[in-house]
């Protein structure tokens, strides 16, 4: 460990992925660092990662994956804190990690809550303080010094602060986007947050009856016409709309359309194992040879028995149940289109408690990039989801604040 003479007090605001790491980063360079936490205990969100079992990183760290108004900014902080000193870092404090589909990375123990426990016992092995229900409302510079003002009446005073407050996303772990007014405070902007790796609310009348369908399909984002991005496997129909994997992963190419108020239009393509042509082959002689069932019935087998009566009758089928043998060329053009080209009008997101990203956030371009520090405010660092930065789903969201988080640390104590 790197010794100062004269040790830098620093203050982390927030103890969640992102202000942890910047605080044992700080210690292992030698500052004196607490950690304040606005809720009772540090680290929630980590618990709730990857389904419980912490996605932690993707060995595909390449910065397309990551979104912003200048997602290039996330270059300085993945460079600096890469991969491989990510899995260093954790390996040391006893994580072993494994490689999964999509070069999703997991501790082997499956379990969030151990990435947490050694956090915790490495903070506390090197003296961090860390104070709960210690939530920050303001922070003023007097001589010099920052004087952070606590949600319980208290005051705390640090040479150095890091905001590490994440986002708005699932405020019920404790991101409630206090951040971003601390970070106006001293001058900075911020990109209007919206939620992101969430499900879309769908415009529908019929959700409600084939709600809790689930199967791999296709789905494809499009904005007046022009097909922006799209992403295949496990989709779920709900109440309101539709979820799923591939789902969460087009939600942010959606929410940033309607955040500008474009027309955004989902298209599911139902039945993507197959060409048009092969479809249509399939069809016609699966139709010949159920010629005298109901057209309804003559799909069972094939395509979920809930989505039939609905599909039909969103190929403009008046009568469901005529034999299927009656089907005119033109209805059949119509059904073969529903079930590879299905669109739905996106009408929103759905809001904060069910979101796993920010997008949005401080603006980047008041800070620097190789260090996390303001340009704005000398000795004011940030690190993690405040920041204007979110990534794919897959690991990359966590290791933006592993490695923005390590960054404001080491830069903070040594700066
Ligand atoms: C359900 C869920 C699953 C996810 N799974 C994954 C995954 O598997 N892989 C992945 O890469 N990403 C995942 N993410 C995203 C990832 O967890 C976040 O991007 C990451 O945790 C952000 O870290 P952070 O430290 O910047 O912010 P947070 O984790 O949000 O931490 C911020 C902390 O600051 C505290 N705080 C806020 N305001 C104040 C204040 N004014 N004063 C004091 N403290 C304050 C909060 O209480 C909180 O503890 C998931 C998110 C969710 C919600």
């Amino acid at each position: 460990m790197k010794m100062p003479k004269k040790p830098v007090k620093i203050a982390v605001v927030g103890g969640g992925a992102a202000g942890l790491t910047a605080a044992v980063a700080a210690r292992y360079n030698g500052a004196e660092v607490t950690v304040l936490e606005r809720m009772n205990r540090v680290g929630k969100k980590i618990l709730a990662t990857g389904n419980g079992r912490c996605n932690l990183s993707n060995t595909d760290l390449s910065i397309n994956h990551y979104y912003g108004k200048n997602p290039k900014f996330a270059y300085g902080a993945l460079s600096r804190f890469d991969f491989y000193k990510t899995m260093a870092f954790f390996e040391k404090l006893g994580i072993a990690w494994k490689v999964e589909s999509g070069g999703k990375v997991y501790p082997v123990s499956n379990q969030a809550s151990s990435v947490l426990d050694v956090m915790r016992h490495e903070l506390e092995a090197l003296g961090v303080e860390t104070r709960c229900e210690a939530g920050v409302r303001d922070i003023t510079r007097k001589n010099g010094r920052f004087i952070l003002h606590l949600e319980n009446g208290g005051i705390f005073k640090a040479e150095r602060v890091i905001i590490a407050t994440g986002g708005k996303a699932a405020p019920n772990l404790g991101s409630n986007g206090s951040g971003y007014a601390l970070a106006e405070k001293f001058g900075h902007s911020i990109v209007e947050p919206f939620p992101a790796l969430v499900q879309l609310k769908l415009a529908a009348d019929f959700l409600k009856q084939i709600a809790g369908i689930k199967f791999d399909y296709e789905a494809e984002i499009m904005a007046d016409k022009k097909s922006l991005a799209r992403a295949a496997g496990e989709i779920l129909f709900t109440n309101y709309g539709i979820s799923g994997p591939p789902i969460l992963a087009l939600s942010r190419t959606a929410g940033e359309f309607l955040h500008r108020g474009e027309k955004v239009t989902l298209k599911l393509n139902i039945i993507n194992y197959m060409s048009p042509d092969e479809l249509e082959a399939f069809l016609l002689n699966r139709l010949r040879q159920q010629a005298h069932k109901p057209l309804a019935f003559s799909f069972v087998g094939f395509i979920h028995k809930r989505l039939v009566p609905v599909l039909l009758k969103e190929a403009g089928i008046e009568d469901i149940n005529k034999p299927a043998g009656q089907l005119t060329a033109g209805e059949r053009g119509a059904v073969l289109r529903i079930l590879q080209d299905w669109r739905f009008q996106v009408t929103g997101t759905n809001s904060w408690p069910a979101a796993q990203v920010t997008a949005g956030g401080v603006d980047v371009k008041d800070v620097d990039q190789k260090t996390m520090e303001s340009k704005l405010e000398p000795g004011l660092y940030f690190a993690g989801e405040v920041l204007d930065i979110d990534g794919d789903c897959g690991g990359y969201n966590l290791q933006w604040a592993w490695s923005s988080g390590y960054v404001a640390g080491e830069s903070a104590a040594v700066s």
